[in-house]
């Protein structure tokens, strides 16, 4: 079935046509810099995949989309003539609230439901709904699912999801725990499960999706249990710009002591913190590492903070699952750093994880990298939102 996957953005929108038989792709789109003046699009097509470049100065993520959808029927190298080939849109949507606990053919009452979960993700829920509007109302004939990154972690019991703040913020805000990345740690975990050769259901796992963005979670029996990420991708382990876990109280504190407004500390917290807040070089892993190896103290001092805060999560979801039998690294850091992952499990051999380091020397794959003695498999996965995506908007539009 071919699906156009749209994974819309606060400033960017990403696509690809994926045909879910083979899960091959024949289009691939990457719109950056969406609302600025030097906002643009590229668009290309396999099999060369030749960026064709479109300038979007000005506009919002859904007019992007809707370019891309007249330029998927006008441009030469396209694989349709007509949108008709496209059997669903899966858009990823991000904050499904307490409403979408899978997967959904979209209609009014979705969208309603959806803009109603703007208020706990004001900046990416709002680009999503608007690109679902949009086909809604110019291409009504195109079925469309959305896939939530909150939705895999509906089966959270309350003693995870909640918060210990007075019960009436739950009450008329909704405020709890919804964590992210679900789509990903959903596939992570039954990946892996195939890589052991064990049904999921039988399985503690834990999945650390080690991104820009990270959070990890603990899956028991193919549910999630816990998840580092809460009402917001803040909370958690730290990440590129994002602090992660740190005390509540320093907010008021840098409201007071530097006259800031809330919403400032909240830019700080999420923009400006993270690798690149402590090494004062680059949100990126890479750029960190390299800072590092040329004797940036700060550098070190940011990758020695995040190994020790994944660490610390991978050991309380040790803790409260009832038995831990893999734990699987994924997304940008865990699938390609060699390094990042050596250091984490250096420290938990003690809890049945012991890597090997010559299994270890893998990028981007579907593998084991665990000893054969060791207690816990350790298993690397390779992130393919994208296919997740697709392939859940397959299986809802083939019963329709
Ligand atoms: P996003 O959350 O934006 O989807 P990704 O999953 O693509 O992020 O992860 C981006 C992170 O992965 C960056 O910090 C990047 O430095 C890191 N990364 C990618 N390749 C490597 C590598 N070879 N070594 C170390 N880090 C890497």
């Amino acid at each position: 079935m071919l699906v156009l996957v749209v994974n819309a953005g606060s400033s960017s929108l990403k696509s690809q046509l994926i045909e879910t038989d083979t899960g091959v792709s024949s289009m691939k789109c990457l719109a950056e810099k969406v609302g600025a003046a030097d906002g643009y699009m590229n668009v290309s097509y396999a099999p060369d995949f030749e960026k064709i470049k479109y300038d979007m100065p000005d506009v919002t993520v859904a007019d992007c989309l809707a370019k891309l959808l007249e330029v998927l029927v006008e441009d030469e190298t396209s694989p349709i003539s007509s949108l008709e080939e496209i059997a669903v849109i899966g858009n990823r949507a991000v904050h499904g609230g307490e409403y979408f606990t899978e997967s959904v053919l979209v209609d009014d009452d979705v969208l309603a439901k959806y803009d109603a979960c703007s208020d706990l993700a004001p900046l990416h829920n709002p680009p999503g709904l608007a690109c679902m509007r949009m086909v809604r109302e110019r291409y009504p004939q195109i079925p469309q699912v959305a896939v939530f990154d909150t939705a895999f972690h509906a089966t959270m019991p309350a003693k995870a999801y909640m918060y210990p703040i007075p019960m009436e913020y739950y009450e008329k805000y909704s405020i709890r725990r919804y964590g992210f990345h679900g789509t990903s740690h959903g596939y992570a975990a039954r990946t892996a499960a195939e890589l052991v050769g064990k049904p999921v259901e039988e399985l503690g796992i834990i999945t650390c999706h080690l991104g820009n963005g990270g959070s990890i979670t603990a899956v028991d029996g193919g549910k999630s249990v816990d998840t580092t990420m809460g009402l917001t991708p803040l909370e958690g382990i730290m990440m590129g710009t994002r602090c992660g876990d740190i005390d509540p109280a320093i907010i008021p504190f840098l409201i007071s002591k530097e006259g800031l407004s809330g919403a400032e500390v909240d830019t700080i917290l999420n923009k400006k913190s993270g690798f690149l807040g402590v090494s004062g070089v680059s949100s990126d892993m890479r750029d960190v590492e390299e800072a590092a190896a040329a004797g940036n103290e700060n550098a070190q001092l940011a990758i020695d903070m995040y190994i020790y805060r994944v660490q610390k999560a991978i050991g309380s979801y040790f803790a409260i699952l009832p038995h831990t039998d893999v734990v699987v690294m994924t997304a940008g850091v865990g699938e390609n750093s060699i390094s990042a992952r050596e250091q984490i499990f250096a420290g938990l051999e003690h809890m049945g994880m012991k890597l090997d380091k010559e299994r270890n020397q893998v990028r981007g794959e579907n593998t084991i990298i665990s000893a054969d003695d060791s207690p816990v498999t350790i298993c690397l996965v390779a992130a393919d939102e994208e296919a997740c995506i697709a392939s859940d908007a397959a299986a809802i539009a083939s019963n329709l």
